[in-house]
């Protein structure tokens, strides 16, 4: 059986031992990362990821336990072994880019390999091949203050490879990137595991990267708490025959990353007795709608996707109901957009959208939408408690009230069944059309 690369046993790291402020950033750390693998340490900020990869780098001796790297405890090499190995045996990205201001982008990546004995024109040849391959090839002779983040970075993993190492680090290498060039920078990464066969170890604590891996440690306080690999790639790490099995919860870890088995164990249930869509199909159906919100793809592709089979990229919903869902899909969209008109106090064509106007429409779709005949006193009261509800007046459990109040206090009359159904739809509308921000 193929020996793990890298070996953490017992590993416990400790920063200012023996002082008062001694804390311990890793306790008890086991780990096997084999040759070819993409692993990431995720977790909360804090939980020691960084620690664990700079403790791998050669960077932080372990306080207790070992950490072997193809068989050998580097920190008992003499310095200028262990220089050859941070050189030559690991490639680094780091969050900051870390490169040189007042050099060049070429001589940045060309610099560490002034201690190999290529000379000058060999370093900038290598240098130039990489910045090409990692498309920022054009801007080699700038310095690296005129680049955007996202080139930067790749002149980072440009850099990050120069002296062909056998196992990149990345720590958090996306975190000041936007969407877009994060993808580049994660695909470039992806391709080095892949195409280069290089083993990839990443710190991230961004869950849509988890796809990515092998196999991803989850930290918690120091400790790996969880340990879940990627049914979606082939695995390197040799597992015995019943040792490890693929379960939902590993699929349901990645979409939840922060919940704890119990939990996950949870979701699974209620998914069962509630839904009639596996988890792979809601992933691919969120997929689906995400493009058709954003119109990126028409009604027609929307649906073709939800129809066709699993196993060529499909949802595998009948055709029937795959209408069904775009045409509410469409539908809510549209009373969202009258939503975020309205409160924007404007029309498509820049003309004030009132409050009125508003509710009248709201009013006519959900009247529509459950066939509800309404008496003059009614609409009067439904356009009003639409508009408190998207101005925010009122809270969602008022809504459901005034909808079943009698028809003389302010309300609709409705029965509860129907003011509930009511005020569910409306609800989901309003996620749709007010933009609130999070903090992520
Ligand atoms: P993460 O990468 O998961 O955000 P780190 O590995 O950077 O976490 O840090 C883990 C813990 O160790 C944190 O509580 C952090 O404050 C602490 N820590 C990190 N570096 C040092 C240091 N040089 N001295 C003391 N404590 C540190």
């Amino acid at each position: 059986m193929a020996k793990p690369l890298i070996v953490c046993r017992d590993l416990s790291i400790i920063y200012n031992q023996g002082k008062a402020n001694e804390f311990k950033a890793l306790q008890g750390v086991n780990t096997d990362i084999f040759e070819g693998e993409y692993i990431i340490l995720f977790g909360p900020s804090g939980c020691g990821k960084s620690t664990l990869m700079y403790s791998i780098q050669g960077s932080l001796p372990p306080g207790e336990g070992t950490l072997l790297v193809k068989g050998d405890d580097v920190y008992s090499y003499p310095p200028a072994d262990r220089v050859y190995f941070q050189r030559y045996v690991m490639g680094i990205i780091f969050q900051q880019f870390n490169l040189i201001p007042s050099l060049t982008v070429l001589d940045n990546v060309a610099l560490p390999m002034i201690f190999c004995n290529a000379d000058k024109a060999t370093r900038n040849r290598r240098a130039q091949s990489l910045l090409d391959r990692f498309g920022v090839g054009h801007v080699s002779h700038k310095i690296t203050p005129m680049l955007s983040g996202g080139q930067q970075q790749r002149v980072s993993v440009a850099r990050s490879m120069v002296n062909d190492p056998k196992i990149l680090l990345a720590d958090e290498p996306t975190g000041n990137l936007d969407s877009v060039s994060t993808q580049q920078v994660m695909d470039k990464i992806d391709e080095i595991n892949t195409f280069d066969r290089r083993t990839v170890i990443m710190v991230s604590h961004n869950a849509a990267h988890l796809n990515y891996a092998h196999r991803v440690y989850y930290l918690k306080d120091g400790r790996v708490v969880r340990e879940v690999v990627n049914p979606q790639r082939k695995q390197i790490k040799p597992v015995r025959e019943g040792e490890t099995i693929v379960t939902e919860l590993e699929q349901l870890a990645r979409l939840y990353p922060y919940d704890n088995v119990e939990t996950l164990r949870v979701k699974s249930l209620v998914n069962y007795l509630t839904q009639d869509y596996t988890f792979d199909q809601i992933v691919r159906m969120e997929h689906a709608i995400a493009l058709f919100i954003q119109g990126k793809i028409d009604r027609d592709a929307f649906v073709k996707s939800l129809v066709a089979p699993f196993e060529r990229g499909g949802v595998e919903v009948d055709e029937k109901e795959a209408r069904r869902m775009a045409t509410i899909s469409e539908r809510m969209m549209n009373r969202a957009d009258d939503i975020r008109r309205f409160r924007s106090k404007k029309n498509n064509d820049g003309v004030f959208f009132s409050q009125h106007k508003l509710a009248e429409r709201m009013k006519e779709f959900l009247t529509g939408e459950y066939r509800i005949k309404l008496s003059k006193e009614q609409a009067n009261n439904m356009t009003e408690m639409i508009a408190d509800r998207v101005t925010g007046v009122t809270m969602e459990a008022e809504l459901n009230q005034r909808l079943m109040k009698g028809v003389r206090s302010g309300g609709l009359g409705l029965s509860e069944r129907e003011s509930d159904d009511m005020t569910r739809y409306f609800e989901k509308v309003i996620a749709q059309g007010i933009d609130v921000s999070y903090k992520s």
